[in-house]
């Protein structure tokens, strides 16, 4: 029986070991789409810089050197386990959802926005402030380019700014990025890629993809928490009022004859960084990023689709169990899924996991309540509208739109999905 207390384990001196995996080697953490372990390569890395840690752009010291040398280099790492073009742009954030409601502050005046409901909110929601168009459910991946392209068509004249996930953090279905790139470029629109739940699982080359700006979290990329990324186009987050007022973001500030601050912004990635950085969360994500390279995502690739397989293949196998698809059983997919088990409620039946077999799941709306609606049935949500009806509550008696997520990833031991699956 797992227990929270218990010492946390080290698996193994391979790259890809995860130091922890949910209190105890036997505890089965099936969560990586919440918050993957982190990769003994990356605790490792972190733990050489501790001594010279120190704060960045702020000092002559030697610490202070050090220090920003190595954050300059992890936007350097990043920019290239991106595939970024020469002249875009990594911002370090705290997460996914700090990178995409910093780009909604840098949107230009008038920008439409268009997403599909089968978002997690993090890229549902930031646009608020701005016309936003939501489109409904996709049934294949063609469907999307379509309904992207029509509804591009339709649009007026303007700035125009696409939000698309590149996997699902319900199905973890894989999404046609780079076709609705195309649709987007084609109608003169930008597209922010969501690569929270692609990035961890597979290659994200901005340049091929031809995506104007993507954003991840440092947590679900085998790093520590506190940090994440917006990484691209540099025209828009230039011209814009900095994300944070503050230090470090502003070049020169001078009190005019009148008694008014006259301020000059910085122009590069430091105009959105204000504030001392959080140079070992930066630090983290990049060795995450080398880790990762040096495992070479060939490699995790095909592990991680062999475990899905003997999932998908198990699953299949339980009477009563529906795994949720959008796209159907040709759907690529990472290691991501959510199903739903007659007869059972989804939190007693995740709870019963963790107790009874040492299994942590995750259950719930996943913060996609328009996509569970779609997946499962429930009241439609208003054409047109983002967000919807709140969460029916279990003691409603309300049809439950609750799922049990599994997830997992670099590390995970074939025992843990076998003991899954059985
Ligand atoms: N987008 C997707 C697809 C996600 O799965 C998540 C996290 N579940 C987010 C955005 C938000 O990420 P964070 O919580 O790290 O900001």
């Amino acid at each position: 029986r797992a227990s929270a207390d218990a010492p946390l384990p080290v698996l193994g001196d391979d790259v890809l070991a995860p130091l922890v995996t949910g209190g105890e080697v036997f505890y089965a953490a099936l969560d990586y789409a919440a918050s993957a372990p982190v990769l003994r390569r990356v605790w490792d890395d972190v733990a050489a810089y501790a001594p010279y840690y120190g704060s960045v752009h702020r000092g002559a010291g030697h610490l202070s050197q050090v220090s920003t040398r190595l954050y300059e280099e992890s936007r350097a790492t990043v920019a290239r386990f991106l595939g970024c073009r020469p002249d875009d742009e990594v911002v370090f954030t705290r997460a996914t959802t700090d990178s995409l409601n910093l780009l909604a502050r840098a949107l230009p005046t008038d920008t439409r926005v268009f997403v599909f409901e089968t978002e997690h909110h993090a890229s549902l929601l930031p646009w608020r402030g701005h016309r936003t168009t939501c489109l409904r459910a996709p049934r294949t991946p063609d469907e999307a380019v379509a309904a992207l392209d029509e509804a591009l068509r339709a649009a007026p004249a303007g700035p125009k700014l696409v939000c698309v996930t590149g996997a699902s953090n319900v199905t973890g279905e894989i999404w046609p990025v780079r076709e609705l790139a195309a649709a987007a470029h084609r109608h003169g629109a930008r597209i922010v890629l969501d690569a929270a739940q692609l990035a961890p699982h597979h290659p994200v080359d901005v340049s091929e993809l031809d995506v104007d700006w993507v954003a991840f979290s440092g947590h679900k990329l085998y790093a520590p928490f506190g940090a994440g990324v917006l990484a691209g186009r540099t025209d828009w987050l230039r011209a814009a009022e900095p994300y944070l007022a503050g230090g470090g973001a502003s070049k020169r500030v001078v009190r005019d004859a009148d008694g008014a601050l006259d301020v000059e912004w910085h122009t590069g990635a430091a105009r959105h960084e204000a504030g001392s950085p959080n140079v070992v969360g930066a630090y983290a994500l990049a060795a995450a990023c080398r880790a990762l390279e040096e495992a070479g995502f060939d490699r995790l690739v095909r592990r991680e689709q062999r475990l899905l397989a003997r999932v998908l293949d198990g699953l299949a196998d339980v009477p009563g169990v529906r795994v949720l698809s959008l796209f159907g059983p040709e759907a690529e997919r990472v290691g991501v899924l959510s199903f739903v088990v007659d007869g059972w409620n989804s939190s007693h039946f995740a709870a019963a996991l963790s107790a009874e077999y040492g299994i942590g799941v995750r259950d719930g709306m996943f913060c996609a309540h328009p996509l569970l609606r779609a997946l499962l049935g429930g009241a439609p949500d208003e054409p047109g509208e983002c967000g919807g009806a709140p969460a029916p509550d279990a003691g409603t008696g309300e049809r439950s739109l609750n799922a049990v997520r599994a997830s997992f990833g670099a590390g995970t031991p074939d025992e843990h999905v076998d003991r899954f699956v059985r």
